[in-house]
């Protein structure tokens, strides 16, 4: 959440940090802000909404200078104001400052900075950093020798700070400069030519680089023109390591379509075609994975999985789960990361945990991934993005290489998690009871998958058109049984962020025992109804919605026939495997909800109160 831009180069920096701010817009975008410097002075505009209307006002004053900062905020402390809207200055204007966090005893430092004389125009945690800083500089003034003692005065400040930071912070006594920091919050350096860019993540510098330096938690980053050095918070110098960034600013693009969602939906095909490449054993009867760094005798003797993970990515593991204890036959656990941090589950001791995240930067989930290691257990990560914490930090893991997702509702992310969980249960399956030949089989399924999705979307007119019928409805239903039961979950939480219909995902028999009071004319059921054992004991769950007049959006396999007038509208998927059936199964939903916010005007890839990547707790 939030997105931070900082560069010192050559350039005019005015349009590289808005162009960056808008490409980073999807963190966090209530309110967006920019200061350049220029010699000493600090050139600061910043406003409540978009970063549209941040441009609109930059381009009404003469901003220029080649060092700056931007922000695109994303609420925590304090409402949506000008005020609130970040960079920060400091009282005495020596220091601006951009932060994504929670500074958490921001409180008690404020009650000291008041009282020292340090005047505050916001009701952000942030602002509160940005006059540390300026204290413990003023304080500092002729005690740092050799080192910067603009450096010097944040590393102070951030050791005092409890909680989660990522900034960039700008000093009129050192032009040109800029100082960042990370711990839990996300922040990268892009090394360009003549230039350097900080930023929250790769969308906002590849236009400019490929080259970037992942900073680790509690590493400081000082950028001069000519040079930049890291350390830490202890003062200990860090060699870079520079990476690459695989994919190019194409592909952050929204190219003809009108929502990144609506791309990254259409995009699904190939996106499992990528996550899957490589991944298929020579003989063609399991999956492999390079980075586990687990040996296949190691992952054999496991009595038992843990998942842990947030939102979307929860119903993925879910789905995982399923697959897990059907074709290997080992139980699984899944938690929500946000409370198995805190809940002190017992754990057997031959437990594999797994933790997912398509940004890898999801705080959540990543303590989750601290706990379960300080624990003494091995994380494995499934996770979309390189290089990110989720990553670094786990023993292990497997990347979703799907390339950037943008729109903030998940979609090629998540069918990908439930391609890789397929293939971690082929994988742990066929090292116990499966058969080559049913492992033959499987993987022949698997392969299929970005066919058969491509079938799914080909549904896409057919959808919009039950999209316009339903897009009048407050309430509707979700239910699904077995391994489509997390689709009815995902399929609720899509509709309502986007659209802002409240939205229910039950599985279909548990539904009379509460949900069904719902029922009614103006609430709708979509239905999981797909050829299967339990085919009848949907139809009958179908039956007792009709019979309270609700009407029912039916998602079944093509061929299958449902009792004559008991469906209101009917969408097909192609009859696949079941490992592959959840893959399929999600691209009727995904189109419907993305169909239904379209009709109702929201704006698809910014729901209100969300942001991609949620990196605070
Ligand atoms: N806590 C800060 C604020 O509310 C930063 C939030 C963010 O990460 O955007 O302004």
């Amino acid at each position: 959440m939030c997105g931070i831009v900082g560069y010192v180069g050559k350039q005019n920096a005015v349009a590289i940090i808005l162009e960056g701010l808008k490409r980073l817009e999807y963190r966090g975008y209530d309110s967006a802000g920019i200061c350049v410097q220029k010699g000493r002075k600090l050139n600061l505009i910043k406003k409540a909404g978009r970063v549209d209307n941040l441009s609109k006002e930059v381009a009404k004053h003469r901003m220029v200078g080649t060092t700056g900062i931007g922000h695109t905020r994303w609420a925590t402390h304090g409402g949506v104001t000008d005020a609130n809207a970040h960079p920060h200055v400091s009282s005495d204007g020596k220091f601006a400052l951009i932060h994504n966090g929670v500074i958490e005893n921001y409180a008690q430092m404020k009650a000291f900075l008041l009282k020292k004389g340090y005047k505050f125009k916001s009701e952000t945690d942030t602002e509160v950093l940005c006059n540390l800083i300026a204290y413990h500089y003023a304080k500092e003034n002729s005690r740092t020798k050799g080192q910067s003692r603009f450096v010097e005065c944040v590393r102070k400040t951030l050791r005092h700070v409890e909680g989660t930071y990522g900034i960039a912070v700008l000093c009129v006594d050192f032009p040109s400069e800029i100082v960042g920091a990370r711990k839990a919050s996300p922040l990268i350096l892009g090394v360009g030519e003549d230039e350097y860019i900080l930023a929250s993540d790769a969308s906002a510098l590849v236009s400019r680089t490929q080259n970037v330096v992942y900073l680790k938690d509690g590493e400081i980053a000082h950028l001069t023109p000519k040079n930049f050095f890291i350390s830490t918070l202890d003062q200990a110098d860090v060699s870079p390591v520079v990476d690459k960034i695989n994919w190019s600013v194409a592909d952050a693009e929204l190219g003809d379509y009108a929502h990144f969602m609506e791309k990254e939906i259409f995009e699904q095909p190939a996106a499992l075609e990528n996550a899957m490449r490589g991944r298929f054993s020579a003989d063609g009867s399991t999956a492999q994975f390079g980075g586990l760094n687990i040996t296949p005798g190691e992952f054999r003797d496991l009595e038992r999985f843990m998942f842990c993970a947030c939102g979307t990515a929860w119903h993925a593991c879910l789905v995982t789960e399923h697959l897990i204890e059907r074709f290997a036959r080992i139980p699984v656990e899944v938690d929500y990361a946000s409370e198995f941090r805190y809940r002190n589950s017992p754990l057997d001791p031959r437990t594999l945990f797994f933790v997912m995240s398509q940004s890898g930067e999801t705080i959540d989930t990543l303590a989750a991934l601290r706990e379960a290691k300080r624990k003494g257990y091995r994380v494995m990560a499934v996770n979309n993005v390189v290089g990110s914490s989720i990553a670094r930090e786990a023993d292990g893991g497997i990347y979703q290489h799907v390339g950037p997702e943008v729109g903030v509702a998940s979609t090629k992310a998540f069918t990908s998690q439930l391609l890789i969980g397929a293939m971690i249960a082929l994988y742990v399956a066929r090292m116990r009871d499966m058969s080559f030949s049913d492992g033959v089989q499987y993987v022949e399924a698997l392969k299929a998958a970005p066919a058969l999705t491509r079938r799914a979307l080909a549904q896409a007119p057919k959808i919009k058109a039950i999209a316009k019928r339903y897009a009048k409805y407050q309430d509707m239903l979700f239910l699904g049984r077995l391994s489509l039961f997390p689709l009815a979950l995902e399929g609720a939480l899509k509709l309502k962020e986007i659209s802002y219909i409240h939205a229910e995902g039950y599985p279909a028999a548990e539904m009379k025992h509460g949900p069904i009071a719902l029922v009614s004319e103006s609430c709708p059921s979509v239905f999981f109804a797909p050829k299967s054992e339990i085919f009848n004991k949907i139809v009958s769950s179908m039956q007792e919605i009709k019979a309270r007049k609700g009407p029912i959006i039916a998602i079944t396999t093509e061929g299958t026939e449902l009792p004559e007038g008991l469906a209101d509208e009917t969408i097909f998927i192609p009859e696949c495997h079941e490992a592959v059936l959840p893959i399929v199964a999600a691209i009727p939903v995904q189109l419907l909800s993305y169909y239904i916010a379209v009709e109702r005007g929201c704006d698809v890839d910014k729901p209100r109160n969300l942001a991609k990547s949620v990196t605070v707790e």
